[in-house]
């Protein structure tokens, strides 16, 4: 396997110019001769499918939800970044790419990320133009405010549903399409495998939900825009669907897994509170501009927080990170928060809590204010808590939110598969170890927008595919093998759930692969996961037939996909030998406990290939060059 990262040469200013203007047209009387996949309708593949249809693509969407503006997009709070600098407080295009390099802790590449911040101005004009309704000034213009890791205004937002104004901006794009005739959607259809014919992408198999009918579908090329991973774990902020399968079968089909164990722990989610729960509700981050997080000085303090005096609280990211305060990166803030805990003075029931305390801001700014920016948010947290956040502090602590690990792809967001692209949170993305607040948004729309409409051009003008139909032998075998696995799972006929597999997985990831790691808690992992997929293949239990809507079908095919996947995630997570972003090894840390990254041995993206399930996978290295943003120790005090 060869990465071949394909980042153009000359200044970083230039590169994606440059590069446009070197890549390969596909002339526009041709394109309707082309057949594109798109999987996913989230924001990246919702806004790929749209924007490649218009271009003149054949193009096939498929999502497994049953609308597209289902996608789990649609769950983003609070905002997308864009270096437009209308607050006129310093921003600019080079200090977006200097904040999401140094906040990924120096582990994305410099290359993308600079694209990426140059088109998130681009973003945000074609989303208004759609109508999207982002926050405004009473002047008029468009309003910003602040997320994790950065000094200035520069996060969009449509109050706390900035995911589904976007997605909906998104989703009348794809309708528009679809009903033009230039997208044919397939809703309600999984897709369980991916085929490829003389070594490219030429096509998908796939479920329908609601039959059971298991087919295949040639295409030209393949584009995943299918989400994260974050459901690894069980308990996570993400939708209950999200799920790894797509880019766990391609990767077994020779795409490479890039920096699996890069997953994000969010500091502000309703804590746990009971083993009843299947998800986490995240608090958005934007809660922070205006939220202070505080737990008792004293450990073990039972009192209500209205009775702890100011004197004896202790404000800690304040007191830690006095330049960044409230508004430190996530990584930086859910592992202080569980310090804190550790230490005994975390606050709920279950000590597994810290205060995001608004009593300073309504004094400040008002009841109605804190309404207009957070209305939706504090009244969802009443829902679910039974507790007034304008009248006593929220409970927050992290959870698992997002990953930065996905499918490796070249700047032409290809994998290692020709004429597999992956887009949004399913690629290993522009984020490094640790992804800022308000920055996935603008990725998937950066990909999907942006990007893939003139690289998969380059592709398909450059490819040289020959025609070929679902007939062929590498579609049949395709369904016979997905057409065995669902026999496989119907036929093991055991005792256990598939939740209670889910649950058990998730426990272990979470103990020994969250947001601490040491290499005692990884191999422990590791000797515990293929024992648990063992017993699973041996006493699961799927009931009804695959001939007909069967939910615990679909759940045990992604769990099973978790319990192949979540050993890579720990073999990774063990391999690096040092602590960065999201991935903090227990045994890299400065003396003042902070993440202590190793550049001469792991400045790299890790690349790893399938050799078969249990197998040791092999690891290709994609060297990682900073020439732009000097490698230094992250400090954000
Ligand atoms: C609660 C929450 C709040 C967030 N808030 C923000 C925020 O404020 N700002 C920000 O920048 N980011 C935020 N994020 C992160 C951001 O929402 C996601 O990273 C982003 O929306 C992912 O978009 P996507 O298009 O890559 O994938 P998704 O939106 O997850 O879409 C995946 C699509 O793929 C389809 N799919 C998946 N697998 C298959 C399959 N096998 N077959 C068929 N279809 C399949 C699904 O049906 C879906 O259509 C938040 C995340 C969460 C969980």
């Amino acid at each position: 396997m060869e990465l071949r990262s394909r980042i153009p040469s000359g200044p970083i200013e230039q590169k994606w110019d440059k590069h446009r203007f070197e890549m390969k047209l596909v002339n526009p009387a041709n394109k309707r001769k082309f057949t594109v996949i798109v999987v996913g309708t989230g924001l990246a593949g919702g806004s790929a499918a749209a924007t490649l249809s218009e271009l003149g693509y054949n193009v096939l969407c498929f999502s497994f939800h049953d609308s597209p503006r289902r996608a789990h997009s649609i769950a983003a709070q609070g905002g997308i970044n864009a270096a437009k600098n209308y607050q006129n407080d310093g921003d600019s295009i080079y200090r977006l790419f200097y904040d999401t390099v140094k906040g990924g802790d120096f582990r994305a590449r410099e290359g993308n990320v600079y694209r990426l911040a140059q088109i998130s101005v681009n973003i945000i004009d074609q989303c208004v133009a759609q109508g999207v309704p982002f926050a405004r000034e009473y002047g008029g213009l468009l309003a910003n405010r602040s997320f994790g890791g950065a000094q200035v205004s520069r996060t969009f937002y449509a109050r706390g549903q900035t995911g589904q104004q976007l997605l909906l901006g998104a989703y009348q794009a794809l309708e528009k399409e679809i009903s033009r005739g230039g997208v044919r959607m397939f809703t309600h259809t999984e897709v369980l495998d991916i085929v490829l014919v003389d070594g490219k992408a030429r096509g998908i198999v796939t479920r329908d939900l609601r039959s059971g009918a298991i087919e295949a579908h040639a295409a030209d090329a393949v584009v995943l825009a299918t989400g994260g991973y974050a459901n690894a774990f069980y308990l996570s902020t993400n939708a209950k669907n999200s799920n790894a399968t797509a880019i766990w079968r391609a990767h077994k089909r020779g795409a490479a897994f890039a920096n699996p164990c890069f997953t994000q722990i969010h500091p502000t989610c309703i804590p746990v509170s009971g083993d009843y729960q299947s998800k986490l509700t995240l608090m958005s981050e934007s809660l922070r501009n205006d939220g202070r997080v505080w737990v008792p000085k004293k450990p073990g303090d039972k009192r209500r927080p209205n009775e702890i005096p100011e004197a004896e609280r202790d404000y800690y990211l304040e007191r830690k990170y006095p330049s960044f305060g409230n508004l430190s990166p996530r990584d930086i803030a859910s592992r202080a928060a569980k310090e804190v805990c550790d230490e005994g003075r975390g606050v709920g029931e279950t000590g597994r809590g810290v205060y995001l305390d608004f009593a300073d801001a309504i004094h400040r700014l008002g009841m109605q204010k804190i309404r207009e920016r957070y209305g939706n948010l504090f009244e969802m947290y009443q829902r679910i808590t039974d507790e007034n956040p304008y009248e006593v502090p929220m409970r927050i602590y992290p959870a698992a939110h997002y990953t930065m690990g996905g499918l490796w792809v070249d700047y032409n967001l290809m994998s290692t598969i020709p004429g597999l692209h992956v887009l949004g949170e399913a690629n290993f993305s522009d984020h490094g170890a640790n992804r800022l607040g308000a920055s996935a948004l603008m990725q998937g729309l950066a990909d999907g927008y942006f990007i893939i409409p003139y690289t998969i051009g380059d592709y398909l003008a450059s490819a040289k595919l020959a025609p070929v139909s679902a007939d062929r032998p590498e579609f049949r075998d395709a369904v016979a093998g997905v057409t065995q696995t669902e026999h496989r799972l119907l036929g093991v006929k055991g005792k256990r759930t598939v939740d209670s597999f889910h649950r058990e997985l998730g426990t272990i990831l979470w103990e020994d692969c969250g947001m601490a790691r040491n290499a005692t808690g990884l191999r422990r992992a590791l000797g515990r996961i293929p024992e648990l997929r063992e017993e699973f293949w041996r006493n699961v239990t799927v009931p009804g037939t695959g001939a007909e809507l069967n939910q615990s079908l679909e759940k045990a095919g992604r769990v099973a996909d978790f319990l192949e996947f979540a050993e890579l995630m720990c073999i990774d997570a063990l391999h690096r030998e040092e602590s960065c972003g999201g991935h903090f090894r227990e045994e890299f840390q400065t003396p003042d406990g902070e993440a202590q990254r190793d550049d001469a041995r792991f400045a790299y993206a890790a690349a790893w290939e399938f050799c078969g399930v249990g197998n040791s996978p092999v690891l290709h290295k994609e060297p990682l060059a900073f020439e732009y943003v000097p490698l230094s120790q992250r400090s954000y005090k």
